[in-house]
């Protein structure tokens, strides 16, 4: 099992899982990367005033974020 943990924007890499989304899939920003433009909605946005994108993707509920992956085989976020 190996997930991809490192950030598009600024090439950090976590050292294990945080239990987010960036788990199971790279973030294009993290908490550290400078502020960026989104280039969906043209927002500006930061690890403190993200833009209406991520608030949608923070909305998607832990089941369907698990069901993205079901089929992949290879990074399992069940706890027991
Ligand atoms: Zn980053
Ligand atoms: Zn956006």
């Amino acid at each position: 099992m190996s997930a991809i943990l490192t950030c598009k924007g600024c090439r950090a890499t976590k050292p294990r899982p945080t239990g987010d989304p960036t788990d199971l899939f790279p973030s294009e920003h993290c908490g550290d990367c400078p502020p960026w433009t989104c280039e969906r909605c043209g927002e500006t946005c930061s690890a403190t005033a993200l833009c209406s994108c991520w608030v949608r993707l923070d909305a998607l509920p832990l089941a369907d974020i698990k069901a993205l992956f079901a089929c992949d085989g290879t990074f399992s976020i069940d706890p027991a």
